[in-house]
């Protein structure tokens, strides 16, 4: 496919999950990428998966502001600029009744799933509005954000904080020609299935799970990956600010 030709995307979280299948999605619709993640070597084995000159990887912690600086400068130098960011990389505490979770737990979920965007924001809207060609910004949130259940509190919470502040920065930058908006998958075999389940993760528990899904399965990596293309694409050119759920019609 062509749909993102000529393009460039940064994608966070990519060495595992979502953010590989976004950033090989986006590779395959002729998008150059950047993998972005703080787990150097699986960044840089989905960046080999990928191939070709126009697929880098890099290392960064999306928490820490110097590391986006770094990431913006390399965009700016060496690739001409950015046109797509997705800031996909997230963390949970366990799911745990909400008194046992601990400050540095609570801490860390906001920095990684909500700061990271303040910072984020910071790295690249400059750059988007002095190349003056438009952009597409795609948050990852989750279900939970709209569907909080007990257990994931403050995880919940911090999505719910990335899918607000998707609409205010789609209202300020829509007059730029800069599209904010997030999607919102249901729980997927991904890394981070260990961490959501809390319980344990059988056959038996997922199966549990699914039947209050009208669609009754899991989300997957590649329906995610589907979601962001069309967000990243021209497909999409009228639409901001919006909260894209997919979850099988789990949030209805
Ligand atoms: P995953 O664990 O498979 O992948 C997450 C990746 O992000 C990992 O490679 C990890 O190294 C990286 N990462 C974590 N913290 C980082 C940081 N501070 N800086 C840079 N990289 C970091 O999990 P996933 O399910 O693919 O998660 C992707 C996103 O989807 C997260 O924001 C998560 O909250 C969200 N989400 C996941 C589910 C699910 O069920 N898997 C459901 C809804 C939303």
């Amino acid at each position: 496919g062509n749909r993102l030709a000529g393009k460039v995307a940064v994608v966070t979280g990519a060495g595992s999950g979502f953010g590989e299948a976004i950033a090989k999605k986006y590779a395959f619709e002729g998008a150059a990428v950047v993998c972005v993640d703080m787990n150097e070597k699986a960044a840089a084995r989905v960046a080999g998966e990928i191939g070709g000159e126009k697929c880098i990887s890099f290392k960064a912690d999306v928490s820490n502001f110097k590391d986006w600086e770094a990431l913006i400068k390399k965009c700016k130098e060496e690739l001409g600029g950015i046109d797509i960011l997705v800031n996909n990389a997230g963390t949970s505490h366990k799911n745990k009744p909400t008194l046992e979770v601990t400050e540095d737990e609570f801490d860390r979920v906001f920095a990684v799933n909500v700061k990271s965007i303040f910072h984020s924001v910071h790295a690249v809207m400059p750059l988007l509005i002095e190349q003056n060609r438009g952009g597409s910004i795609i948050n990852t949130s989750s279900i939970g954000a709209h569907r909080p259940r007990p257990g994931l509190s403050w995880y919940n919470a911090s999505k719910s904080a990335v899918t607000n502040v998707t609409k205010s920065l789609a209202a300020e930058y829509g007059p730029k020609g800069i599209r904010v908006n997030a999607i919102l998958p249901l729980m997927a075999a991904t890394g981070l299935i260990e961490t959501f389940m809390g319980m344990e993760n059988t056959e038996e528990n997922r199966a549990k799970f699914v039947g209050n899904v009208p669609m009754g399965r899991l989300c997957t990596p590649e329906d995610v990956a589907k979601a962001a293309l069309f967000l990243a694409s021209d497909d999409s050119s009228f639409i901001t600010g919006q909260q894209l759920e997919v979850d099988g019609g789990r949030g209805i």
